[in-house]
């Protein structure tokens, strides 16, 4: 396999370690700890697993967790009332409200009411508004950590100015607001979707590209340009037979041959998602830090 691989775990641990330092010293001049509250609606085994992962990784940084749950008939009303008073408790600096929510809940205006400087997700409207407009806010986890994954192989500054990067995928919570982070960084951004005439040829002018489509290896050598740096978001669940692994686990790339010809590629599992939640820290530190006045880094 000539391609560099990008593993996510060494990298979020390094994030991780930087928030526990950066806890220590919000703690020592404030004499508070940063805190999250998450929320989580009904009891969808793949959410309570991620919720349980974040309320553990606040306690691993020395952050404050604040777990709710709340059964699956819960009237919106309650949890508006309830996203309100976390808005209004200064113990919760981060706010998160796991998606999806059950069918009779509104995600989008759930979401929406989570006071933006808390919004450690970066769902909101005003901070996706914030980040179209290139001004400073709290960005979304996963996005964030693709920069971050870039940054960790030296694509950044003039490495990533002028680079073509396409991202497969425009969905709110992933492909527009990476687009919008390229854009920041001045790469030269396309986005490519389900009605994207001729998606292999838009993917192969890619010198960084960025799977996040929920198609198991829909990205194929053809799609990938020698020597291009490639990121798999996607996560996709086959039987291991189906998969060839153990965990049936596979991403939106077709990883085996699309490693011959990429200069580097995340794989799955292990790329992107350990980021998430280390993001997911680093947000809640940065608002808890914005909320006590203390400027950013
Ligand atoms: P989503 O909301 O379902 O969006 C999928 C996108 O892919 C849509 O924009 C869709 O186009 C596009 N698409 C679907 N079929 C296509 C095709 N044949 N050719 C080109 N584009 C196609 O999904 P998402 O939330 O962005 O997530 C995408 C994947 O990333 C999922 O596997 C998810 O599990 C994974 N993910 C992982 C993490 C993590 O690791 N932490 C975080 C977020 C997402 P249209 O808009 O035209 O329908």
């Amino acid at each position: 396999m000539p391609a560099k691989l990008i593993e996510g775990k060494p990298i979020a641990a390094q994030v991780r370690a930087e928030v526990a330092r950066g806890v220590q010293a919000f703690l020592a001049s404030t004499g508070r700890q940063p805190g999250l509250a998450t929320v989580l609606v009904g009891d969808d085994p793949g959410s309570a697993v991620y919720v349980g992962a974040k309320q553990r990784a606040c306690a691993e940084v020395g952050m404050a967790a604040f777990d709710k749950r709340l059964p699956a008939n819960t009237p919106f009303t309650q949890l508006a009332e309830l996203l309100e008073e976390l808005n209004g408790d200064d113990a919760v600096s981060g706010v998160l409200l796991q998606l999806p929510v059950p069918d009779h809940l509104d995600g989008p205006t759930l979401t929406g009411m989570i006071d933006v400087a808390k919004d450690v997700d970066g769902l909101t409207p005003a901070n996706a508004g914030l980040l179209a407009l290139g001004r400073p806010g709290l960005r979304p986890c996963t996005p964030s950590g693709v920069i971050e994954l870039l940054a960790s192989i030296g694509i950044e500054g003039d490495r990533i100015e002028g680079a073509e990067a396409v991202v497969v995928g425009r969905s709110n919570l992933f492909g527009k607001p990476m687009a919008q982070l390229l854009l920041e960084a001045n790469a030269t951004v396309t986005i490519c979707h389900s009605r994207t005439r001729d998606l292999p040829g838009v993917c192969a002018r890619a010198d960084i590209l960025i799977a996040a489509v929920g198609r198991p290896r829909i990205l194929t050598r053809e799609f990938v340009k020698p020597g291009a740096v490639v990121i798999d978001v996607g996560v996709n669940r086959l039987t291991p037979e189906e998969a060839g692994t153990k965990s049936g686990l596979v991403g939106d790339v077709d990883f085996a041959a699309v490693a011959e010809v990429a200069s580097a590629i995340t794989p799955v599992p292990g790329g992107v998602g350990p980021m998430t939640i280390a993001m997911l820290l680093r947000n809640t530190l940065m608002a808890a830090r914005r909320q006590a006045g203390i400027e950013d880094d």
